[in-house]
C-alpha cells in the first residue's frame, strides 16, 4: 500500500530526496501538510529497497501506511514496473 504523511510532520524535508520514485512532493497550500506522498508513485519502495526509505529518515515517525490505498506486494511491483 502507498504510504502517507500525517499532520505530525515537521516539514524537515528529509524524506524528499530519499524516495526512489519521486513520490514525495512539497505542497504550496498553507492549510494542508506541506509534504505529501503521491499514491500513484509510492510503491512502499518495492522494486528498490526492502524497507520504505522515507520512514527510515523521518525524525518524528509520521509516515504511515495509507488506509485508502491497500495494495499487495504484486500490485506494488506492477506499479514499480509501470513507473520505470
Ligand atoms: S515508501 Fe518509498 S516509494 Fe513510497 S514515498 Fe516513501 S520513499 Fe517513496
Ligand atoms: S521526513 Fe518526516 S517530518 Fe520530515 S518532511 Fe518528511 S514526513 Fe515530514
Amino acid at each position: 500500500m502507498a504510504m502517507m504523511i500525517t499532520d505530525e510532520c515537521i516539514d524537515c524535508g528529509a524524506c524528499l530526496p530519499v524516495c526512489p520514485n519521486d513520490a514525495v512532493n512539497e505542497g504550496v497550500a498553507t492549510d494542508v501538510p506541506v509534504f505529501w506522498i503521491d499514491v500513484e508513485r509510492c510503491t512502499e519502495c518495492v522494486g528498490f529497497h526492502d524497507e520504505p526509505q522515507c520512514l527510515d529518515v523521518c525524525p518524528v515517525d509520521c509516515i504511515v501506511p495509507n488506509p485508502d490505498y491497500r495494495e499487495s506486494k504484486e500490485e506494488l511491483l506492477a506499479k514499480f514496473e509501470r513507473l520505470h
